[in-house]
């Protein structure tokens, strides 16, 4: 599959993070909803967010694509800082949202195209929906898609500008097990284009699927920060065990296994 067009060239020096948080810090009133947050990501890598609910994903995230107000600390993105210069950060990245925001009556073509015209930008529109694996829909309207659809087309519209760096916060929530693994697919593909993912998950499998390196929240803290495998490998080490051996299959594989791997037509 290809890159809707090439990726701009990088402001920061070869080797550098594309992302680098340093000590992030937010307050609401009393609450501090992020409390020293810091850490880099890597150009290319897939940079997973987990936590619980409240935990201070969502405004980390927000801060560090310039869409809430940084108290405290720093984030760059592709060399520039994300407080002196929020206008050029926000041409480097993509920030998937969320479909309700989408005007209905129009298609998903027109969409695109309206999108593009947003940023000043030739967009391609069946590129994109290709990628997403929409080309079908091209001339349907929003409305008419299913959850898991709209998902995807939220993703297309974050990818007009061409990004570096693309900001998903919850990709997969309330989608079908199907529908979750055809966005996965497509989390895949958008890494393959060389773009640098950062996204928020409730589904540790997600997870372990799609990271190269997890940071997880607790309290408005990064608690632990590596790859999934290292993070399991040190719960081990400390004498974790489980208390029953796992089961060779669990119920998602039940209904995977009956109701089939590929994609209903409404997908
Ligand atoms: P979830 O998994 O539920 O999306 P999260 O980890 O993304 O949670 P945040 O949405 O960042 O968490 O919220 C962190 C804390 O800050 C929560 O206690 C939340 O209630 C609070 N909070 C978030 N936005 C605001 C706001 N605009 N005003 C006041 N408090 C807020």
């Amino acid at each position: 599959m290809t890159a809707p067009s090439p990726v701009p060239p990088r402001a920061g020096e070869p080797g550098t993070p594309i992302i680098m948080v340093h000590d992030l810090r937010k307050r609401y009133g009393q609450l501090t909803a992020v409390d020293g947050v810091s850490f880099d990501v890597a150009e290319g890598e897939v940079f997973g967010i987990l936590g619980p609910n409240g935990a201070g994903k969502t405004t980390t995230l927000e801060m560090i694509e310039g869409m809430r107000p940084i108290d405290e600390g720093s984030a760059t993105i592709d060399g520039i800082d994300v407080r002196r210069d929020p206008r050029e950060v926000k041409r480097r990245i993509g920030i998937q949202l969320q479909a309700s925001a989408f005007f209905d009556e129009l298609t998903l073509v027109e969409l695109l195209d309206l999108f593009g015209q947003l940023y000043g930008r030739d967009v391609d529109p069946m590129a994109l929906l290709a990628l997403i694996e929409l080309t079908d829909k091209a001339k349907s309207q929003v409305r008419t898609l299913s959850g898991g659809q709209k998902q995807r087309f939220s993703i297309a519209s974050a990818l007009v500008n061409d990004p570096r760096v693309l900001f998903l916060d919850e990709p997969t929530t309330g989608l079908d097990p199907q529908a979750r693994r055809h966005m996965w697919g497509v989390i895949r593909r958008i890494r393959e284009d060389g773009r640098t993912v950062v996204l928020t998950t409730h589904y540790m499998e997600e997870a372990e699927e799609l990271c190269d390196r997890v940071a997880i929240m607790d309290g408005g803290r990064i608690i632990a920060l590596d790859t999934p495998q290292a993070l399991v490998d040190a719960l081990i080490a400390r004498g974790f065990r489980k208390e029953r051996v796992e089961r060779l299959a669990n119920l998602e594989d039940v209904f995977i296994d009956m109701t089939g791997h590929d994609l209903r037509e409404d997908d």
